[in-house]
């Protein structure tokens, strides 16, 4: 169904990005991964993919936290016909204590990164007259926690940064939507467990069962399979009308 058609996934080694990584190569997708990495594991894990779903699939280095790497990315990538930013950092603090460079780090990797891959490949979509731009944002790109304002901040940001790029591109064949997982078990998730533990002065159970699921009715952890699934729907012809909106994929979270 995605068969001549290459995805770039920012930040895509690990957790929801290869999740959406390798169900937008079972569509039939040629593939970019992304980190900032570039080790040999990052370069076998894109030949494990091309080999799993026959398709192509590559890996290119680039930090998302730099603008020029951002965009070199897709440049070197040379086409973008799906284009989803995923990269995200998070870390949990008060407000007033907040250290600066985290605050600075999470608004570049988690917003700014989005708006350089963006402006860079919207030209290669036009060319190609199709293309679509899936945006990770959050549960936090709709509601709010305490200690997390930076992440917060960032995600209510590409929720905006979504509607707008949406608005620009309403008359070509281009859409672009924000997808607001809530809790999904990654790497993300398990290392702010600690710092959760230590905020609310509860043990790891009691953090995931009391903290995390506490917002979400479901009582589940949603998966990156479901995230890489409601990306291919995304892409899908039955989503051509859907743009500048948010899919929540959250087990109700939003609904309290
Ligand atoms: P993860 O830590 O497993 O993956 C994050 C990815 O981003 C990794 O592949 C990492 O290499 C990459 N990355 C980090 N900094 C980078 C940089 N400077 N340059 C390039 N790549 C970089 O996290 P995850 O949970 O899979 O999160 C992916 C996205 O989903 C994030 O945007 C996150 O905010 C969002 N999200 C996650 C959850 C959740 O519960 N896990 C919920 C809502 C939203």
């Amino acid at each position: 169904q995605l068969k001549n058609k290459t995805a770039v996934i920012t930040g895509s080694t690990s957790g929801i990005g290869l999740g959406i990584a390798r169900e937008l190569a079972r569509a039939g997708a040629d593939i970019v991964l992304n980190s900032f990495t570039d080790s040999d594991d990052d370069h076998a894990l894109a030949a494990s993919v091309a080999e799993e779903f026959g398709v192509g699939a590559r890996y290119i280095r680039a930090d998302m936290s730099k603008g020029d790497e951002c965009r070199a990315l897709i440049a070197q990538a040379g086409v973008c016909d799906i284009l989803v930013n995923n990269a995200g950092i998070q870390h949990v603090a008060p407000v007033d204590e907040f250290p600066v460079e985290k605050w600075d780090a999470i608004i570049a990797i988690n917003l700014t990164s989005a708006f350089h891959t963006i402006a860079s490949a919207l030209p290669m979509m036009r060319k190609a007259g199709w293309g679509r731009v899936v945006n990770i944002a959050s549960a936090h790109g709709l509601t709010a926690s305490p200690y997390k304002s930076a992440y917060i901040a960032a995600k209510h940001g590409i929720v905006g940064l979504s509607k707008t790029v949406a608005l620009e591109t309403a008359e070509e064949p281009i859409t672009c939507n924000a997808i607001c997982p809530g809790y999904v078990l990654t790497p993300l998730v398990e290392a702010q467990i600690p710092d959760t533990m230590k905020e609310y002065g509860m043990n790891r159970e009691d953090v995931i069962a009391n903290v995390m699921l506490k917002r979400q009715p479901s009582k589940q952890f949603a998966t990156v399979e479901q995230m890489g699934g409601t990306t291919v729907f995304l892409c899908s012809s039955a989503a051509d009308q859907i743009t500048g909106t948010t899919i929540s994929v959250d087990g109700g979270w939003t609904a309290l």
